[in-house]
């Protein structure tokens, strides 16, 4: 590691630190990941017990490399943006991943003061994670730390991850050719559900993994 990698590793460790005494402090169980190794250790490990896993469709958690081992292990895996899936059949998955053992997913953004901001097209993912699973898993990796509130954290989101999600999902919207959120009314629009997590919800058991490495937009 060179002395500026070294430096950065230690300031994010400082921020990444703040934050999960932050959401540890509004109920979280948060738990700080030097690296992604560890986060997908830690995954794998909370699945054990698990039957039914639903995934929110989200990069961080695809870039950590669980799918495969989790399959091996003979877990019913819960899909939905499998390629060539019907829409009904992304639905009933949608529906399924609601009620599954364990979930999967992202964040969009983290605020410093442990708040957890995302914003939705369908709204599946984010119900997932506040309802409904047996338990959850949001893998938060360092560039989802926002120094602010949460209307910064929407900020960060439109700015950062909502334009290049929309390029690579191909979605028909202004932010997918500019790069620039214009706050469209476009029938695609992806910015439809806007959630904050401020406390723990009450009946979900909610595991915030805050990793020391780049994880998705
Ligand atoms: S409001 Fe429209 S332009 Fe802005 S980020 Fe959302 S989809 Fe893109």
């Amino acid at each position: 590691m060179s002395q500026t990698e070294e430096l950065a590793f230690w300031s994010y460790e400082r921020k990444c630190e703040k934050v999960v005494e932050s959401l540890g402090k509004n109920g979280f169980t948060a738990v700080y990941c030097p690296t992604a190794a560890q986060a997908r250790e830690y995954i794998l490990t909370e699945a054990a017990d698990a039957e039914t896993i639903g995934f929110g469709g989200s990069l961080s958690v695809a870039g950590l490399q669980v799918i495969e081992p989790l399959r091996e292990a003979g877990k019913e895996l819960l899909i939905h943006g499998a390629h060539g899936l019907p829409l009904e059949e992304r639905l009933a998955v949608m529906r399924r991943q609601l009620t599954c053992d364990l979930f999967l997913t992202g964040t969009n953004a983290v605020t410093i003061f442990g708040f957890l901001v995302n914003i939705d097209a369908t709204g599946n993912r984010v119900a997932s994670m506040f309802f409904g699973p047996q338990k959850v898993i949001v893998v938060a990796g360092r560039n989802k730390i926002v120094e602010g509130d949460a209307m910064e954290a929407m900020q960060r989101v439109k700015s950062w991850a909502t334009p290049p999600n929309a390029r690579r999902l191909n979605f028909n919207t202004p932010c997918a050719r500019t790069g620039f959120c214009s706050n469209c009314n476009s029938p695609e629009r992806l910015c439809r559900v806007t959630t904050i997590l401020e406390r723990k919800p009450r009946f979900t058991d909610i595991r915030v993994l805050v990793v020391n490495e780049e994880l998705g937009l």
